[in-house]
């Protein structure tokens, strides 16, 4: 994707502070190999996605469910099919744009928001637990499309 800058973001996400974003230093990220921007909130307890569409940006703000009490099991990432044989999902949860925070949608991510470095192996730790022979270029596909579908579920794709 195309580099964002602090001030794109914060135009995404309504002019909230870096602070409240829990921004990162965006100068050290490598774009070129990103589909999507996903940081978390020092908190833990956030995340945002910067998701670059034909006809713009979009962005969503989730909340960040990790229940490190609860039985490790086997899951995947809905959205890179990266599976951790334990542990390294969240559940990231958003309002439905316009349903005045009455419906949400959820999805179990990546913990980390890192799905792009996860299907072009850029980070092994840990390592699929049920590699795929795909080419990239289906991956990335199929990244951008449970992204588009997420926002769509979200009703922020207007
Ligand atoms: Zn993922």
């Amino acid at each position: 994707m195309l580099p964002l800058t602090t001030k794109d973001l914060r135009q995404l996400f309504y002019g909230r502070n870096v602070a409240e974003l829990g921004l990162p230093d965006v100068d050290n990220v490598d774009w070129g190999v990103l589909d999507y921007f996903g940081w978390i909130h020092p908190s833990g307890q956030l995340g945002f996605v910067a998701v670059p569409l034909d006809d713009g940006l979009r962005g969503l703000r989730l909340r960040r469910i990790s229940n490190p009490n609860s039985r490790p099991r086997t899951r995947m990432c809905s959205w890179c099919h990266h599976v951790y044989r334990h542990r390294g999902t969240a559940l990231f949860t958003t309002s439905v744009v316009g349903s005045d925070g009455r419906r949400s949608i959820g999805n179990h991510v990546c913990s980390h928001l890192d799905c792009s470095l996860r299907i072009r192996n850029l980070t092994s730790d840990p390592s699929t637990y049920l590699p795929e022979s795909m080419h990239i270029d289906y991956k990335v596909r199929r990244l951008q499309n449970s992204l588009t579908m997420f926002l769509s579920r979200a009703n922020a794709l207007s």
